[in-house]
């Protein structure tokens, strides 16, 4: 069978088991919702939720989420435990940005345990929207956040561990992997919340992928790549090799996506498509995963690989802990 065929029929499989979750907007909170990715979106969700569910807005609660993730010290992927570059240098991305078009972001940011709130910084006090690298940390700095290292024990020994062989080899849902030390190398938190009030935000935090090149930024701290958010339309998220998402604009092209009609999963279904079109070998090897909300509170995912999950939250009874699976184009899950 050609490469194009199989790829034709796991993209109808996955549709055809239109598993993909479309969560409706009920909810017990008047539509106040959020949802997260990965397995440590849970934890992100709760957090989240004590500001969502006390009628906080949405810009707060995934400030709120995203903090929680980057304070997570089993996470060798987002915040203070991350993993570093090849250079052995923990570098942090994030972006925030609210349903109005306010946004801002950091890029590389190097020993600032809250790279999120910096961004939040940069939207609301500076004329700009992103800063990186040493201007980034001096802003920091100079709006009170503490310079501290930051490197783990943990995340070094691992780093030592990789110099042995100095490869770079992003892996197919390393975040569902075990923890520090082990082969995790990349994996993102994005946020996305809705308040009573129908207001839309979103936040993305990362140390991007492990052992990269020193300076290299992702898709997370790029409005537009790694998030984006719209009140009249919907939100969107990733995580997976930024490099993707920036080459489509992805999140972008989500939420243009669902603007036209297209329901959250099917948005996200197109914006893979599309990864998949561009560069057919790599997208066998590499994961991408997005994950959208529509104003209506409706919630969509798609991803290259299997394995790819979300959190939600919206504070119906039962069990709010429950990861929801995503569907792919490649049915098997290469971990
Ligand atoms: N998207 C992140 C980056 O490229 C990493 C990830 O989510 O796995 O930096």
């Amino acid at each position: 069978m050609t490469d194009r065929r199989r790829f034709l029929q796991a993209s109808l499989l996955a549709a055809g088991a239109a598993a993909v979750p479309r969560l409706r907007a009920a909810s017990a909170s008047n539509g106040a919702r959020v949802v997260s990715t990965w397995d440590f979106g849970v934890g992100a969700n709760r957090a989240a939720w004590k500001v969502l569910g006390s009628g906080g807005s949405a810009l707060d609660a995934v400030e709120a989420g995203a903090r929680w993730a980057e304070s997570d010290l089993c996470n060798p992927t987002v915040g203070r435990c991350g993993n570093p570059d090849r250079d052995g240098v923990l570098t942090l991305d994030a972006s925030i940005m609210d349903g109005d078009g306010r946004c801002g972001a950091v890029a590389a940011l190097e020993d600032i345990a809250h790279p999120v709130s910096v961004a939040r910084a940069v939207m609301e006090k500076t004329p700009h929207v992103m800063l990186v690298g040493a201007g980034a940390q001096q802003f920091a700095v100079a709006q009170g956040f503490e310079k501290t290292p930051l490197l783990t024990d943990q995340a070094r020994q691992a780093w030592r561990e990789w110099l042995k062989t100095s490869r770079y080899a992003p892996q197919i849902n390393a975040e569902r992997q075990a923890r520090p030390g082990d082969k995790t190398n990349h994996d993102t938190l994005g946020i996305l919340a809705i308040d009573a009030n129908g207001r839309l935000a979103g936040a993305c935090t990362t140390s991007g992928m492990a052992w990269k090149l020193h300076g290299r930024v992702g898709d997370s701290p790029i409005v537009g790549a790694g998030l984006y958010v719209d009140n009249e339309v919907g939100a969107a998220t990733a995580s997976g090799v930024g490099e993707e998402m920036v080459r489509n604009a992805a999140s972008f092209l989500v939420v243009e996506l669902m603007r036209q009609g297209r329901s959250p999963a099917d948005a996200c279904r197109e914006a893979i498509d599309r990864v998949v079109r561009k560069r057919p070998e790599a997208s066998k090897t590499l994961q991408v995963c997005f994950l959208a909300m529509n104003k209506a509170g409706e919630v969509g995912a798609f991803a290259l690989h299997r394995g790819f999950v979300y959190a939600m939250q919206d504070g119906s009874p039962g069990p709010h802990d429950r990861l929801h699976d995503s569907a792919s184009v490649y049915q098997t899950e290469q971990t």
